[in-house]
This record gives structure tokens, C-alpha cells and sequence, in this order.
């Protein structure tokens, strides 16, 4: 049986009140599906967390946060701990976004040292990865994504293979509406997964490897069908409730 994670990530969007009708359109529609179930995962703004965890209670909806801090507590103003993120009723917490280590400076190296404190809080870290668009028009993609998996799997080995979550999601199909082809997600991911034997050598099979940059209900079929695709990790297209309980009722079929 394939693993299967669609994860949605709001990003800076939803006033809790927002956050929270859209977490109860979503749990009441996974409600009604019938069938084995893809785990289902949303990343809301911090503040809603609160609200979108109890309106998931009893429901097969995790809540995850979108990112993390590596220290648990500390003068370090604006922050927020894995510590935090897990008493609050998370399950996963996004590190390493593009849009983190773009506008925020977030380096591999600190990418791991939060994985690791997630880790430590039994939350489970999506750790991205992904190449721009002028690497990949360089020939770049292979060695930057290896170079990433090195920076941020420091300290990992087999024994993590399943308390980590690797999304790739190269940067220039992130909200762009141009997702990478069927052909060019098959090329990464087996890469990926071929990369991962050196973190996770008889394990790496077991690694969830999410694809994420403009995936859609109508791109949703071909790119969840690919072997070494997990699920996804969806932004713009988790915010309309139907539209993520599509993709969701896609990914039963390659359960
Ligand atoms: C993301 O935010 O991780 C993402 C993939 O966004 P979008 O689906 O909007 O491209």
C-alpha cells in the first residue's frame, strides 16, 4: 500500500474565524468519504491553531503549524517553539519552506536544527527542498536538492525514517500556477528517494516524499499516480474546501 499525506498549507491566510469554517467544511466532506484514507493534514496560521485543532477533534483532520524555532523558550521576540507548536495540538510542523528561506534568510543548517527539535516535541517535520528556476535552467536541480538533503538530514539515519516528511517542491511552481510535469516530478522524486538511501539506507522506502508547487484538482491524478510521489503539499488550492476534498478523494484511489 502506497503512504499517502495531502497537506495543505495556508499560509499567511484565514482570520480565525475564516480558519475555522474552513477546517469544519473540510473535516464535514472527509467525514463522507468512505474508503481507506490518505492522512490528511492542515497548516493554518499560528493563531488559528487553536481553533482549527478543536474543530478537527474526532475527525481524521491533523493540524500541523508552518514553521518552528529550534530553542524551546528563550528571549528570541516574534518566535515561536517546536515546544509550542506541539502543546497546541499539532501533529507536523512545515520547516524550510522557499518562502522561509527566500524572504527569511533560513538556512539548511538551521532547517535541521529545527527538524530536530520537532522531532524531540513527537512532531513531525515536512522538510523542503526544491530548486529555482535559474538552477534548474542551469542543469543545477540534482546537486542543489542532494546538497539540501545533506544540510537538513544532519544527524538522521535510519531510524527516522518515518519521523521526518520530505516535500519537494521546486520554487518556481510554487503559487505560480506552473506545476512541473509528470516527467520532471518522477525525475525528483526518484532522485530524491535514491538520495535518501544514504540517510536512511534499508529505510528510505519508508520516506514520505511529498510534491508540492501549483498542484491542483486537475493536475492531482497524474502527479499522486507518479511511484515515488507521497501526497502533496498544497497552498493556494487548500483554501477552497472543495477543491482540497477533490484532491484528497483523488489520492484514495492510489492508496
Ligand atoms: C506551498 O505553499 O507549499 C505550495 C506548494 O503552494 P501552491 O500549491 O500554491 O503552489
Amino acid at each position: 500500500m502506497k503512504k499517502m499525506l495531502i497537506a495543505g498549507n495556508w499560509k499567511m491566510n484565514k482570520i480565525a474565524a475564516e480558519a475555522t469554517e474552513l477546517a469544519a467544511s473540510i473535516v464535514n466532506g472527509v467525514n463522507k468519504l468512505s474508503g481507506a484514507m490518505p492522512q490528511i493534514l492542515v497548516c493554518p496560521p499560528f493563531l488559528s491553531i487553536a481553533s482549527v485543532v478543536k474543530a478537527a477533534v474526532g475527525s481524521p483532520v491533523i493540524v500541523g503549524a508552518q514553521n518552528c524555532h529550534n530553542l524551546q523558550k528563550g528571549a528570541y521576540t516574534g518566535e515561536v517553539s517546536a515546544q509550542m507548536v506541539a502543546d497546541s495540538g499539532c501533529k507536523y510542523v512545515i520547516v524550510g519552506h522557499s518562502e522561509r528561506r527566500a524572504y527569511f534568510g533560513e538556512s539548511d543548517e538551521f532547517i535541521n536544527l529545527k527538524a530536530h527539535a520537532a522531532i524531540t516535541e513527537n512532531l513531525i517535520p515536512i522538510i523542503c527542498i526544491g530548486e529555482t528556476l535559474e538552477q534548474r535552467q542551469n542543469g543545477e536541480t540534482f546537486d542543489i536538492v542532494a546538497n539540501q538533503l545533506k544540510g537538513c538530514l544532519a544527524g538522521f539515519d535510519k531510524s527516522y525514517s518515518e519521523k521526518i516528511v520530505i516535500a519537494y517542491e521546486p520554487v518556481w511552481a510554487i503559487g505560480t500556477g506552473i506545476s512541473a510535469t509528470a516527467a520532471q516530478v518522477d525525475e525528483a522524486h526518484n532522485f530524491i528517494r535514491q538520495e535518501l538511501n544514504k540517510y536512511f539506507e534499508t529505510e528510505a522506502e519508508n520516506v514520505i516524499i511529498l510534491y508540492g508547487g501549483s498542484l491542483t484538482a486537475e493536475n492531482a491524478d497524474e502527479v499522486l499516480s507518479i511511484r515515488n510521489v507521497n501526497g502533496g503539499l498544497i497552498g493556494g488550492a487548500s483554501l477552497k474546501a472543495e477543491v482540497f476534498l477533490k484532491i484528497i478523494s483523488i489520492s484514495q484511489k492510489y492508496l
